[in-house]
């Protein structure tokens, strides 16, 4: 049975319970949306979205592994039954597979010497992921008026970048694991943009910056409400807007 609230546009987030997912949730929910707070522990979940109502927002916590099938399914099926429809998918949850070590420091990911458990446990989460998610919400994505699809990449996976040895990026160690998740979801983005063209289905990636998060220990000089704008504006597009795209808050970037 679908909520009376349905006249709000809906958004998911994936991994919303904390960093650049949270303030993605609160800037979407301070436009009026109803946000879903998409979090793999239900209690985090469940805090997150308690936060975001006490400022006035409509938001709710939906439990949600990108890497559990059967978590994926059960999102999908209570979306559908409480709002008939999904406005806004943000595939947010990403995770380095160096833990909290920032790019400047993790070694562990030299191609030479990486291990390959790392790098699927990185795929898994950041590429396969949100295949799954994307699927399971695209039949609700489709009864929007207005469907919008962000991916949360990085810069790190632009190839033009990376191969600039005089480039932002070129002091750092290089990556067989995160940098190249971010490289596919960004080749993700442009089939799924593709697929979608003709249905109105706007699909876009966004460099949210070097974001103060746990992500990186806090390295990051930006607040996650700056990491969160670009996401924002590509969930907010205009029928006119721009898709198949890589943006960060300076406009577009490079593939
Ligand atoms: P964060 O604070 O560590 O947040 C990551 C979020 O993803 C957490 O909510 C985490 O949940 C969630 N997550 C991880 N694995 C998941 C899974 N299997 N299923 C569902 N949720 C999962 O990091 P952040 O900086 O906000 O990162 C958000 C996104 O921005 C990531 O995709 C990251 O790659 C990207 N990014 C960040 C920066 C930066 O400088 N911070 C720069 C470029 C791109 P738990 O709390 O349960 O771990």
């Amino acid at each position: 049975m679908n909520e009376p609230a349905t006249h709000r546009k809906v958004a998911l987030i994936t991994g919303a319970n904390k960093g650049i997912g949270r303030a993605i949730a609160e800037q979407l929910a301070a436009l009026g949306m109803t946000v879903l707070i998409g979090a793999r522990d239900p209690r985090r979940g469940e805090e997150a979205a308690t936060s975001v109502r006490a400022t006035g927002g409509d938001a709710r916590a939906v439990t949600l592994d990108v890497t559990d099938p059967a978590t994926v399914e059960e999102a999908a099926k209570q979306v559908e039954e409480r709002f008939g429809r999904l406005d806004v998918l943000v595939n947010n949850a990403g995770i380095t597979g160096s833990g909290q070590v920032s790019p400047e420091e993790a070694h562990d990911q030299i191609p030479s010497t990486v291990d390959l458990d790392m790098v699927r446990r990185v795929f898994e989460t950041n590429v396969f992921g949100v295949i799954a998610v994307t699927n399971a919400l695209l039949p609700l994505l489709r009864k929007s008026p207005a469907p919008r699809i962000v991916n949360v990449s990085s810069a790190a996976g632009s190839l033009t970048i990376a191969a600039n040895p005089d480039g932002p990026l070129a002091g750092l160690p290089t990556s067989a694991a995160y940098t190249p998740s971010k490289t596919a979801l960004n080749a993700l983005t442009v089939q799924y943009a593709q697929e979608l063209r003709g249905d109105g289905i706007l699909v876009n990636t966004a460099d949210p910056g070097y974001v103060d998060t746990d992500i990186n220990n806090h390295r990051g000089y930006l607040t996650p409400a700056q990491g969160a704008a670009v996401v924002v504006w590509l969930a907010t597009l205009t029928d006119d807007g721009p898709t198949a795209g890589f943006f960060n808050a300076d406009g577009p970037l490079p593939w």
